[in-house]
């Protein structure tokens, strides 16, 4: 019996909430930037306006099953929100494989989530919001007090130490170039990685999250995008993404 409620909980459980907690995020990610209630008013076509019923919110399936429009009006719906529902479900596949299941997976899968909405509406908008990066450095810390409180003060120094260095590259680089460069964003985003993942993850992330900027800059370039020193790259996801591989992995 042992072994069925550990596949339940280390498996079935995140792989089922990880389309439906995306679900939330498409609304979030596309409400949030705009200023928008996130929670409160019910999802509707874009359209239309019309309500959406519990069959057409089932998340990825009724998107499949009407073809990508809207059962009213027939008028297309973003896709974005299924490749929103497929990354968080990946989220959660990936967590359940690295983590073993219990809280860490859970702190895992939601961590994923969190830096995957705030990746996206960085791509989006250039934009990290304060209202979810900030809340994810006490939140951090909190995980270090409840699990590993003897790592509390490192965590705290690693997300001070965190922030200092990317607003001091932002610094230097608002100096040589006058022009924006790294965004405040970006330092409480880090910030964050420090709280997570302790002194440890800042090196690995500066080092993984600049090489997934430069791939994804070298994949513009061979679709046939002008990339120059000017254009610009959104580094929120790529940091977002690096924070969490450091954060599965940690020593
Ligand atoms: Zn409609």
């Amino acid at each position: 019996m042992g072994t069925a409620v550990e596949l339940i909980n280390g498996w079935i459980l995140p792989v089922l909430a990880g389309p439906a907690v995306g679900s939330f995020l498409g609304v979030l990610i596309r409400r949030l930037p705009a200023g928008r209630d996130v929670v409160l008013t019910r999802s509707a076509c874009e359209a239309c306006g019309h309500v959406l019923t519990p069959a057409e919110l089932v998340p990825v399936l009724s998107y499949l099953r009407q073809r990508g429009r809207c059962a009213a009006c027939g008028a297309r719906i973003d896709p974005q929100h299924v490749w929103i529902e497929l990354a968080a479900l990946g989220i959660a596949i990936v967590a359940a494989c690295a983590v073993p299941g219990g809280p860490f997976l859970w702190l895992s899968c939601v961590l994923g989530w969190w830096l995957l909405a705030l990746g996206w509406i960085d791509a989006l908008s250039f934009r990290l919001p304060d209202v979810l990066t900030l809340p994810l450095i006490p939140a951090g810390l909190a995980e270090a007090a409840w699990f590993e409180p003897a790592s509390l003060a490192g965590r705290g120094l690693a997300a001070t130490v965190a922030f200092g260095v990317l607003w001091l590259v932002g610094f230097v680089y608002r100096r040589a170039r006058h022009r924006e460069g790294l965004g405040l964003g970006d330092a409480k985003l880090f910030a964050a990685g420090g709280a997570w993942g302790g002194i440890s993850l800042l090196p690995f992330a500066m080092l993984v999250a600049p090489v997934l900027t430069l791939l994804y800059a070298g994949t513009l370039w061979l679709r046939g995008v002008p990339v120059t020193g000017t254009t610009k790259l959104p580094f929120g996801p790529f940091l977002a993404a690096a924070i969490w591989m450091g954060w599965l992995f940690r020593p």
